[in-house]
């Protein structure tokens, strides 16, 4: 069944020709072919059902923000949550204003601000904070060979303006402990490491099984933690679109400006799409309509 309405979905979105832009901001995400396209399920026997450019990997960008999150609540439990909050921002992703606002707190670990915050925490915390978190992505994707693309890291670190402005005006509050460079360090690496559809979707499953990773018994979040992490991608993953994406699709999920998304079903499935076409609010527009027609097919909801 699944791989039928994945074909049906896949071929009627190609068919509809959205419209959208690559993240220029960003120079090596701008070259990406902005024909890429690409959807996989992975579901919780361990079948993935895929179409189009499943074989391409991309850069994960905001989406790696889950990860680390994930690392950073499994290391400090609650306490993670005296250096972030829970509060969807209603503001674009890379936004100051409300920072400004709010003496330097960071609404949610799924902007830019709290993942920096994030990473924060993890320099804090780890030896080797580069390595260690590249081994726990691995960790959770069961596979040794996801690593991070070295030219879209360097690039983002040339131009990455706004996210170092965030990080001083974090910094003016006394919410940062570490450099700033250090800071912007880790944060580039994990925006940069790189998966295809179906690798993004093994790995999401994590958020489908209770915190379990597929096929293993190593329980990475624990059942409530895990629950929790879902509802902070429900309300948070698209930032100001974060309720239309809930609207629409109806899924705890997570968007990049690499194009791709990431969304659970909990106890059913875990879902990866890609397409580099963003629209103005920096999610890919083709994702969110496969999503939505995917949840739509399927009739399944959390709802
Ligand atoms: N690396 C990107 C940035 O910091 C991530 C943004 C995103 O994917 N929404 O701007």
């Amino acid at each position: 069944m699944f791989q039928y309405i994945i074909d049906e979905i896949f071929y009627e979105v190609k068919k509809l020709d959205l419209k959208g832009k690559q993240a220029e901001y960003i120079p090596e995400l701008a070259k990406v072919s902005p024909e890429k396209f690409a959807v996989s399920l992975f579901d919780l026997s361990g079948n993935t059902y895929e179409a189009g450019d499943t074989n391409d990997k991309f850069s994960l960008q905001s989406i790696a923000k889950v990860f680390a999150f994930t690392m950073a609540y499994r290391i400090k439990g609650k306490e993670i949550f005296r250096r972030v909050g829970v509060e969807p921002s209603g503001n674009p992703f890379n936004s100051l204003m409300q920072l400004e606002q709010e003496n330097g707190f960071p609404r949610n670990p799924l902007i830019n601000a709290g993942a920096l915050a994030v990473c924060d925490v993890l320099i804090d915390e780890l030896k080797h904070p580069e390595r260690q978190l590249l081994e726990f992505i691995r960790l959770i994707a069961q596979n040794q060979h996801i690593t991070f693309n070295n030219s879209v890291y360097l690039s983002e670190k040339e131009t990455g303006y706004r996210n170092r402005a965030l990080i001083n005006l974090m910094k003016s509050f006394g919410t940062i402990h570490n450099s700033t460079e250090k800071v912007l360090d880790l944060y580039y690496k994990l925006c940069s490491v790189e998966m295809n559809t179906g690798e993004l979707a093994k790995t999401f499953s994590l958020y489908a099984n209770e915190g379990n990773i597929y096929g293993t018994n190593k329980q990475i979040l624990t059942k409530s933690q895990t629950k929790r992490t879902n509802a902070i991608m429900q309300t948070c993953g698209f930032y100001d679109e974060a309720g239309e994406f809930t609207f629409r699709v109806g899924l705890p999920g997570k968007s990049g400006v690499g194009g791709g998304i990431a969304a659970v079903h909990p106890g059913k499935y875990a879902v990866a799409v890609w397409s580099p076409l963003l629209n103005r609010k920096g999610n890919s527009v083709k994702g969110m309509k496969i999503l939505e027609l995917l949840t739509t097919k399927l009739g399944w909801s959390i709802f």
